[in-house]
């Protein structure tokens, strides 16, 4: 599956057009193009005064500054979620999420492929099948393009467009599996660390759990050490299956291993690391399903479990009652396991987790 996502269409990333359109430049001049994407004191090549002049009239003719074009960008009532459909190459469109955190800044929600592979039952992008990969460009613009977004707000920035709350952390959660792109998703990661200063302690890479990818980033010196955050949704191997498709009967021994090996690599680390939870009605938030949830715990060590309310997409589940997602929690922090709860942000227009899609007609849902 994963190789095979690796093929269908390929679009070049800007670096890749940079080395065709001047194969002989030397290398700062690559990284004096890239910084200045991400400089704010730039809104197009030919503003980039550092770069010879005919280098910089061949890049706004051959370049645009942004590889992804606003479509439409929703507010949610709370005005603390904003969602942006933007189009890539090809005219295919995703979806990229602004939210406001917990310290009063934004976080960008950023979605990694057109589409995804892994059809997890729950979620509104796994019905839409895999179209394609997205380049490092493409992903790292959603960022850029909510900054712009930022500066040209009035509410949201000052009479000189400098934003009022910056953007302070990203996470790879929105559409597609992260991991089965990984090349690309590592080199945005590269770029978001060089030219912002976002941290690594302040990107979240989100995965279905593709054990094969997990245990290479391990053994990776170029993947950065960014949080992770796996999706587990069930400790019971039935389950999971019949929820998450791409689940299989050793996942779960598997990733205990994996987790083993990771604490053991990276044990000041132990923090970045989160199993996530949807919580669906009868389906995984029974008393048995917390028990096969505190048996894992147990086995992997102290590991944080962020219990997430699920978004309803259309499918045939419901979120867990008030009381049984009380039970759950509490049944969880008597057993000693850490537990939070995510917070729902931005489900009035569909920006939630899970409810990203766009309607293969090109239609916004
Ligand atoms: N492919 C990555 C990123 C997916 S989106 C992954 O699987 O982790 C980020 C999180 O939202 C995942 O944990 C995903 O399982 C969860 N999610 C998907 N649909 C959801 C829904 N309808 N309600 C709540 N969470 C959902």
């Amino acid at each position: 599956m994963i190789a095979q996502t690796e093929e269908k269409e390929r679009v070049n990333t800007r670096a890749e057009h940079f080395g065709r359109l001047f194969p002989g430049a030397p290398k700062f001049r690559l990284k004096q193009m890239e910084e200045a994407l991400f400089s704010p004191l730039f809104q197009s090549f030919s503003d980039v005064s550092n770069l010879p002049l005919l280098m910089r009239e061949t890049l706004v003719r051959e370049l645009p500054w942004f590889a992804v074009q606003e479509v439409q960008v929703l507010e949610s009532a709370k005005k603390d979620t904003y969602k942006g459909v933007v189009e890539v190459q090809g005219g295919k469109r995703v979806e990229t999420v602004l939210m406001k955190n917990a310290r009063g800044a934004w976080t960008v929600c950023v979605s990694s492929q057109v589409g995804c592979a892994m059809a997890c039952t729950f979620c509104a992008t796994g019905t839409m099948g895999f179209t394609r990969n997205l380049t490092s460009d493409e992903i790292v613009d959603q960022i850029r393009f909510w900054e712009a977004f930022l500066r040209k707000s009035p509410t949201l920035s000052d009479s000189k467009g400098e934003p009022l709350s910056r953007i302070s952390n990203v996470v790879f959660m929105g559409m597609g599996e992260p991991l089965a792109n990984y090349e690309q998703v590592k080199e945005a990661l590269r770029l978001l660390l060089s030219y912002t200063d976002i941290g690594v302690t302040r990107i979240t890479v989100s995965t279905v759990g593709l054990l094969p990818m997990l245990r290479k980033l391990l053994d990776d010196p170029t993947w950065p050490p960014v949080r992770l955050a796996v999706s587990l949704h069930s400790a019971d191997g039935e389950t999971r299956k019949n929820m998450m498709p791409s689940s299989y009967d050793a996942f779960l021994d598997g990733l205990v291993e994996w987790t083993e090996r990771y604490f053991e690599k990276f044990e000041s680390r132990r923090r970045h690391l989160t199993f996530e939870y949807v919580m669906l009605s009868k389906v995984n938030d029974t008393e048995r399903h917390a028990k096969a949830l505190i048996d894992f715990s147990r086995r992997v060590g102290k590991v944080r479990i962020n219990l997430i309310p699920y978004n309803f997409t259309g499918s045939i589940y419901r979120d867990s009652l008030p009381g049984d997602f009380a039970r759950f929690q509490k049944q969880l922090e008597d057993a000693g396991v850490v537990v939070t709860r995510r917070r729902t942000m931005g489900d009035d227009i569909a920006a939630a987790c899970g409810q990203l899609i766009v309607e293969k007609n090109g239609s916004v849902d």
